[in-house]
């Protein structure tokens, strides 16, 4: 059997459409009726919602993953002189962000087993950026780029932005140790880990700032783009409200700091709520295709390592082979989606080519981007398409 018989989706958002498509509609016309599409009467409820959920004091929705990330920069005041550490493994709005505000992204390898950031290098990177020294770890090299007109010298470590990659939690206990010792903020991206938790507390709790996406494709998607900041600290997110909407002060044209248009739509916050609704139910089954892949898939290639005391929220099911090339083209010739998160990582982009790293810098990144792809994940898989999936790997040409 072909996949165009079989139809195994990467993402399964249709089903889930299917699946509560009348409360969808019946909230989209609420919001017709209404008709406050901006900061409506939905919005403050979701944000109530999801407070509840994260098990935070504040919530803050926003336009975009990328928008949470940099609004909560802004929080931080971080710019021009600011070293931010954090991985090269991730998607690029991660690092992109500190670069927009003229900060400068320090790099920190990943660990090879959960893809995140490794704690032991990062102290290292610290002491690296404090005494301006390579030789502890590859640091950037600014000074010889005319975008920054900054000397190395002059690099100040101020935060952390980890990463949950592939919906893992990052090690929090050890990472807001480093940077306690340090004096450096944390912000977790959890773009790819709403719903995650870690020793008992759910993602987006874990540092100073949570972020997430509401990108459609993500864990909790929206239908279209969408965010939000998770904090228990009232002055910062009092600073981020304020920044959603242009720095506004106590009206909308009394302007008391530079911020942006960072708002979510009243439409999206709506489809939010319901599919909320039926979140708790979709991590469950997003486990189990998990636990039926990893049973079936453990003598063939490296599956997915999740420590005691965490869960994932399996963004991703992503698996890593020495034999990828013929694997991908097994799927490929049946017409079963795969893909690979990531190729490249961020210091070979052209885009970071200005902090001059090494292409041998971060070596279990690179390594890990030659072996590793993802396998279709979602909630509504079935036994026999988890099935066909494993015997693809299971029974390729080698
Ligand atoms: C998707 C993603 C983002 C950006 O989110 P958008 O909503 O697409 O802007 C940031 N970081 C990571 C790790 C992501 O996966």
């Amino acid at each position: 059997m072909d996949n165009h018989q079989l139809n195994i989706k990467f993402i399964g958002l249709e089903a889930q459409q299917k699946r509560i498509y009348p409360q969808i509609e019946k909230r989209i016309k609420a919001v017709l009726a209404h008709g406050k599409y901006i900061m409506g009467p939905e919005v403050i409820e979701l944000e109530r919602l999801l407070a509840d959920y994260v098990g935070v004091r504040n919530v803050i929705t926003c336009s975009s993953g990328t928008d949470a990330l940099l609004m909560a920069l802004m929080a931080y005041d971080v710019g021009p002189g600011d070293a931010v550490f954090t991985t090269p493994f991730s998607f690029v709005a991660t690092a992109e962000v500190i670069s927009l505000l003229g900060a400068t992204p320090v790099f920190v390898d990943i660990d090879p087993k959960t893809f995140n950031l490794d704690p032991e290098k990062l102290e290292l990177a610290v002491k690296a950026i404090i005494e301006n020294n390579s030789a502890i770890y590859p640091i950037p090299d600014i000074s010889r780029d005319s975008k920054y007109r900054i000397n190395n010298r002059e690099l100040i470590p101020r935060g952390i932005i980890a990463v949950d990659l592939f919906g893992l939690p990052a090690d929090y206990g050890r990472i807001n140790a480093i940077a306690g010792k340090n004096n450096l903020f944390v912000i977790e991206d959890g773009a790819q880990s709403f719903g995650a938790e870690y020793k008992g507390k759910k993602t987006g709790s874990l540092a100073d700032i949570g972020t997430t996406s509401f990108f459609p494709a993500k864990p909790f998607g929206c239908y279209g783009d969408g965010g939000a900041l998770f904090t228990d600290n009232d002055n910062l997110a009092a600073k981020i409200k304020s920044i959603r909407v242009h720095g506004a002060g106590n009206t909308k044209y009394n302007n008391i700091q530079i911020g942006i248009n960072g708002r979510l739509d009243t439409l999206q916050a709506a489809i939010l709520i319901e599919k909320l609704k039926i979140f708790p139910k979709e991590m469950e089954a997003r486990s189990q295709v998990a636990e039926k892949y990893s049973e079936g898939l453990v003598d063939f290639v490296d599956t997915p390592f999740i420590p005691d005391g965490y869960k994932s929220s399996w963004a991703q099911y992503s698996i890593k082979s020495e034999n990828r090339k013929t694997i991908m083209k097994a799927f490929k010739d049946r017409e079963i989606p795969v893909a690979v998160y990531y190729p490249k990582p961020l210091h070979h982009q052209t885009a970071f080519s200005f902090l001059n790293y090494k292409s041998d810098d971060f070596p279990v990144s690179v390594d890990t981007s030659k072996e590793i792809f993802s396998l279709p994940m979602h909630p509504y898989l079935s036994h026999t398409e988890i099935n066909i999936i494993i015997d693809v790997i299971k029974n390729r040409p080698l």
